[in-house]
């Protein structure tokens, strides 16, 4: 099989052996791939630092018999060095590559999450006031380009838009009449907010304030509880963001 080249963002990596890495990377044309790194780990390797996480790279692989390819080369793009540098900047990056790498299947090519995603991270660089909120602005993107648009003017039944509560399973704001028993009260305010995070611009996300430390509290429940059951599985990094956000 001959080498293939391929540019993408590094997700994570895990160690491998003695000397190797398993480094993840969701690439624009391949779709998420995983691909050994050998001998990365010595000093002497000619890989360095370039298949860090957040790392905009361009790779050559081999394709291998199973789910795992073999990096050969790797390049940077743009090292997105800022986000690790900073905790509330790297806390806010980490929501986001491991909510794609939650959503992103192997070898299915998915552009729109990868451009996302560098619009994510360059606006993280860019030093946001609020880190978490461009964060949840991304997920709540991330969401919706997955098919799970949470409803946030209306009940997402019916239609109506007297909607006081909330419900994950249901897709978002749900009126009373539609509300499953244990379905959890919801404000306008937070309903708003998190209205105000899905339509702002990823590099403008950082600005958006809401009305009270409460109201903030409320939607970032929401959104966090909304995104686990849709994404299926408790997202690691949310506690360290729910930790540095203020
Ligand atoms: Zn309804």
């Amino acid at each position: 099989m001959p080498p293939y080249k391929e540019q993408g963002v590094v997700l994570r990596s895990a160690k491998l052996g003695e000397a190797d890495k398993i480094v993840t990377v969701m690439t624009q044309g391949s779709g998420k791939v995983r691909g050994v790194a050998k001998g990365i780990r010595k000093t002497t390797s000619r890989f360095g630092a370039r298949l860090e996480p957040f790392t905009h790279v361009n790779l050559m692989l081999y394709r291998g018999r199973g789910s795992l390819d073999t990096i050969t080369q790797a390049e940077i793009i743009a090292p997105h060095r800022a986000i690790r540098d900073d905790l509330s900047l790297f806390a806010a990056g980490e929501t986001m590559l491991e909510a794609v790498d939650r959503v992103a299947e192997e070898h299915e090519r998915n552009v729109r999450i990868v451009l996302l995603l560098l619009s994510g991270l360059r606006s993280l660089e860019a030093r946001p006031i609020d880190p978490a909120a461009v964060a949840e602005s991304f997920l709540l993107k991330l969401l919706s380009v997955s098919g799970f648009h949470p409803s946030l003017t209306a009940c997402a039944v019916c239609g109506s838009t007297d909607v006081q509560l909330f419900s994950a399973g249901l897709g978002g704001a749900v009126c009373a009449a539609d509300a499953e028993p244990g379905a959890g009260h919801v404000t306008s305010a937070a309903l708003a907010f998190l209205g105000a995070l899905a339509l702002a611009d990823l590099e403008d996300a950082g600005r958006t304030t809401a009305p009270d430390s409460r109201t903030r509290k409320e939607a970032r429940g929401l959104l966090f509880g909304f995104a686990e059951y849709h994404l299926e599985r408790r997202m690691k990094s949310v506690p360290m963001l729910v930790r540095t956000a203020t």
